[in-house]
């Protein structure tokens, strides 16, 4: 099985905060991480059903374009009683044609749908939820690794917090009473389903 070397690693992203901290999290372990973006690589469709699937697909398609080994995340939300939805649309559920008159994402308004729907459901509806991450590393002779991340807990309304990002306001990670979004930022990464995901990379790609 190919390995990540002490080479070039292309991050199939084009987002600078993402760049960031994965390149903090990568270049300990001697690799030079350059983003998809700065290539000026395309941003492939995300047409997966799964989070799996679609950090395959960036991976993928970043590592073919470039002749480089390439990684991938996806992430999301995933909520039991609504059969894993919003799970690879997470993102989605929070797009607004017209958000403070410009398209943009709306978080509000996306907790308020995953709520909705769960008391539409009635209120002894379990509120059992989970963060995913799903990272995907690439190579150019069409090999791939998946390491899939996850942080389990519940979801609580009204949202509270103003730290994280996303739906952090509403999830209460297992074992907590704060949500993310309350919890110090550096106490969210220790536990967060991206930590897990990239403990598994690590551990196989470099031996822990
Ligand atoms: P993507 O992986 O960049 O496609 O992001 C998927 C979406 O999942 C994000 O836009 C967030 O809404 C949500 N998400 C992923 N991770 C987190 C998290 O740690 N806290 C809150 N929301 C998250």
């Amino acid at each position: 099985m190919t390995k990540l070397g002490s080479g070039s690693l292309v991050i199939a992203t084009h987002n600078s905060g993402k760049l960031k901290e994965i390149s903090a999290l990568l270049e300990p372990y001697g690799l030079k991480c350059i983003s998809a973006g700065s290539l000026g690589l395309p941003e492939p469709e995300e047409t997966g059903t799964t989070f799996a699937e679609n950090a395959l697909i960036k991976a993928r398609a970043s590592a073919e374009a470039s002749g480089l080994p390439a990684l991938a995340d996806d992430s999301g939300l995933s909520v039991e009683s609504l059969g894993g939805r919003p799970g690879v649309y997470t993102a989605d559920w929070a797009e607004r044609q017209h958000f403070e008159g410009k398209p943009g994402r709306d978080w509000y308004m996306a907790m308020g749908k995953v709520e909705g729907m769960l008391q539409e459901l009635g209120p002894d509806t379990a509120r059992g939820a989970a963060f995913h991450c799903v990272l995907a590393i690439a190579w150019p002779n069409g090999e791939h690794a998946v390491y899939e991340g996850k942080c389990t807990g519940s979801l609580t309304w009204p949202p509270r917090g103003e730290l994280g990002f996303g739906y952090d306001p509403v999830f209460v990670p297992t074992g907590a009473k704060q949500t993310f979004a309350e919890i110090d930022p550096a106490d969210k990464h220790a536990i967060s389903h991206r930590a897990d995901a990239f403990a598994k990379l690590v551990a196989e790609q470099f031996g822990g």
